[in-house]
């Protein structure tokens, strides 16, 4: 049984917060710039500029210093008023805290429930917008995906769902574990408001959080009703326009912004998505050689940023994850709400290359063998043969 000290570096295979390139922790390591002084203004209008382009935008993003969670309330308040209807999917267990989260604030919530293994139901969607012709419903929350179950929905069917009932509501999407990792696009989707979070696809430490919002959000704020103060869009967007922020923004992590934008860039965005379709790909085929199942049961919303893998019954997905964080210095994702111990989640995504997702299913087909979970070997095979390009 290993003791102390474990060698090698630690492997952080959680879907968030992910691994922190040197480059960007390096950018991070600066002075800090006086958030009123002219070089900050200069410097922040320039890296608005970049963000956007991330959100394949042109429309403004906010940045509020907070955790992603932070800008899903800043979404509801800023655009909806008490007693609200808003039209949500549980495809998993960050659906449902979005969903909870509606509730507190005095929303309707009204929810379609999933199976949890594929992704948002686009057909009920578009039954309720068709049978809500009184328009009742303000805004479609969607999110694009789903961490919990590796899920991937479709942003552009359920646009083109909401065109096709002709439905006014408000379109809002969760991007916190896609931005920058899977492909998406806020203004050809018509997204009225997109969130995202600094520490995933954008290989950040947490702390910042993103709003791309639309014409029509911004219109909406005007009639919304819900209190707001510290999330109050508009505040935030005055002072941005020339480059300053409200309350102190987190000087640092945009050093780090800057350059893990740069470093997207470099690689070319388009890239940087098939990367992470590649690794995803990787590891299916490694978990179907072991003859183990994925939550995801609809190919169709496989994620390119996390794979969930159930474990068979009776055995512990949550014993599994011990055993290898202490026999392999791995960390990967638990299974959250009803999933737990029943799923283990292995996170592809940010700043990761081939060698190093063989040895993430390395160190889950050793911790299988090590916990006695009936598989069978040659998942690591079946990823090498497909990343070298012979499958
Ligand atoms: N939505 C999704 C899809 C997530 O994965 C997470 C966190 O992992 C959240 C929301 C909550 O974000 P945060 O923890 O940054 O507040």
């Amino acid at each position: 049984k290993p003791s102390g000290r474990q060698p090698g570096r630690h492997f952080l295979h959680i879907p968030g917060p992910t691994n922190v390139p040197d480059r960007v922790l390096r950018a991070i390591d600066n002075a800090i710039l006086d958030q009123r002084g002219p070089a900050f203004g200069k410097f922040s209008l320039a890296l608005q500029e970049k963000v956007r382009r991330v959100f394949k935008t042109t429309q403004p993003v906010i940045m509020f210093p907070s955790s992603g969670s932070g800008a899903w309330e800043a979404a509801l308040v800023n655009t909806l008023s008490p007693g609200d209807a808003v039209l949500m999917c549980r495809v998993g267990w960050f659906a449902t805290l979005w969903y909870e989260m509606a509730r507190r604030l005095g929303l309707e919530p009204i929810l379609i429930e999933t199976d949890w293994r594929r992704g948002a139901d686009v057909e009920a969607i578009a039954e309720q917008l068709r049978r809500d012709g009184a328009h009742r419903i303000k805004a479609v929350c969607m999110v694009h995906n789903e961490t919990s179950t590796g899920v991937t929905s479709r942003v552009d069917e359920v646009r083109a769902a909401m065109d096709a009932a002709g439905h006014p509501a408000l379109l809002m999407v969760d991007t916190i574990s896609s931005l920058a990792s899977i492909d998406y696009r806020h203004d050809e989707w018509k997204v009225d408001v997109c969130i995202g979070g600094s520490q995933k696809g954008l290989m950040l430490p947490a702390g910042l959080s993103f709003t791309a919002v639309s014409a029509k959000a911004l219109a909406a704020q005007k009639t919304a009703r819900l209190p707001r103060a510290y999330w109050d869009w508009q505040a935030m967007l005055d002072n941005n326009a020339t480059g300053y922020f409200p309350y102190t923004p987190a000087t640092n992590l945009f050093y780090g912004l800057d350059v893990a934008i740069d470093m997207l860039e470099e690689e070319g965005l388009d890239n940087v998505f098939a990367r992470h379709d590649r690794h995803a790909e990787a590891t299916r085929r490694a978990v179907r050689a072991w003859g183990l199942e994925t939550q995801c049961a609809e190919p169709r919303h496989y994620s390119s940023t996390v794979t969930a893998v159930r474990v068979p019954d009776g055995h512990s997905a949550d014993a599994l994850r011990a055993s290898i964080l202490e026999r392999s210095n791995m960390s990967l994702g638990n299974g959250l709400g009803p999933l737990k111990d029943k799923v283990f989640r292995i996170g592809h995504l940010g700043d990761l290359g081939d060698l190093q997702m063989i040895g993430v299913l390395g160190g889950v087909e050793i911790g299988l063998r090590q916990c006695g979970i009936p598989h069978k070997p040659g998942g690591v095979q079946a990823a090498v043969d497909f990343l070298a390009g012979n499958a």
